[in-house]
């Protein structure tokens, strides 16, 4: 569920917490958590943390010490969370997957929620982070938002906009939530094709991307130096189906589109009309 906003603020917060902090072990309890052998988690003992940054939905950690500096790259999946504890993790803590341990008793832990290990993190080289095939195949970042003209040249495809931005290749950091946040501002449907995008529509799409500005400010405003596990996510329509379109007081719908469900205006984005609920219709064909 992090996505751009959410892990811009916890690379943030990470990054003014534990810069110049030094790192006395670590381990990786989710035995299939960590996706590297060499450097070995082991090589980290020693170093210090030098950044933590993020490209696209995946924070990155820098360790400084002998030798090439080291980066960790962190995918959060779905449900994964990486987090600073005052205090070391219980090993009985099953939601552990990398613990690091860090000088004056602190941890740098990577968690995950739920039964599955999805999450991971890989050691790499910092060098390497930009010819890791996770991050080579990035399309640009969705905030700062690129130009005009590359989005219009990005989204130019017979594909539907709800899939498409949340395709990672061809523009990173939108998920689920921003996806319906994004295009109920540029008031299009969700089912809407990017080559049928008019000027105008790509125009209000480019202008859209600022939500995600606006969720970094806000989560400024609001999160303390200690992430929490649930983010008070500045949503205005997400997972609201039924509940009043703040900007028209429409009731607002929710379709399903393969396994994900989209919240729009049906006003606004659809021309009025209700959506019909795709994953059902298949089923009944
Ligand atoms: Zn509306």
């Amino acid at each position: 569920m992090p996505e751009l906003p959410e892990v811009e603020i916890t690379a943030r917060r990470l990054d003014r917490g534990l810069a110049g902090t030094e790192v006395e072990s670590a381990l990786a309890p989710g035995m299939v958590a960590l996706k590297s052998v060499s450097p070995p988690l082991s090589a980290l003992a020693g170093r210090t943390i030098e950044s933590v940054g993020r490209v696209g939905k995946m924070p990155i950690v820098e360790f400084a010490g002998d030798g090439e500096p080291i980066a960790m790259l962190v995918h959060l999946m779905s449900a994964g969370r990486l987090q600073v504890f005052e205090k070391r993790a219980s090993l009985r803590d099953r939601r552990s997957r990398v613990l690091i341990r860090l000088a004056g008793g602190r941890e740098l832990r990577l968690r995950e929620f739920g039964t599955k290990q999805r999450a991971w993190a890989k050691l790499m080289p910092a060098a390497a982070i930009a010819d890791d095939e996770m991050v080579a195949t990035l399309g640009p970042e969705a905030w700062p938002a690129p130009p005009l003209d590359r989005l219009a040249e990005l989204v130019a495809e017979p594909r539907h906009l709800h899939p498409m931005l949340r395709d990672q290749r061809l523009i990173a950091g939108i998920g689920r939530s921003w996806v319906d946040e994004i295009l109920w501002e540029a008031r299009l449907s969700p089912f809407k094709k990017g080559a049928d995008l008019d000027p105008a529509e790509i125009e209000r799409l480019h202008a859209a991307l600022h939500v995600l500005g606006d969720a970094i400010e806000h989560y400024e405003d609001v999160v303390g130096d200690i992430v929490p596990d649930k983010m008070p996510m500045p949503l205005r329509v997400h997972r609201r189906q039924g509940e009043p379109c703040p900007r028209c007081g429409a009731t607002l719908a929710a379709v399903h589109f393969a396994e994900h469900l989209t919240t729009y205006c049906p006003d606004e984005q659809t021309a009025g009309r209700v959506l019909k609920d795709r994953r059902l219709s298949r089923l009944l064909k």
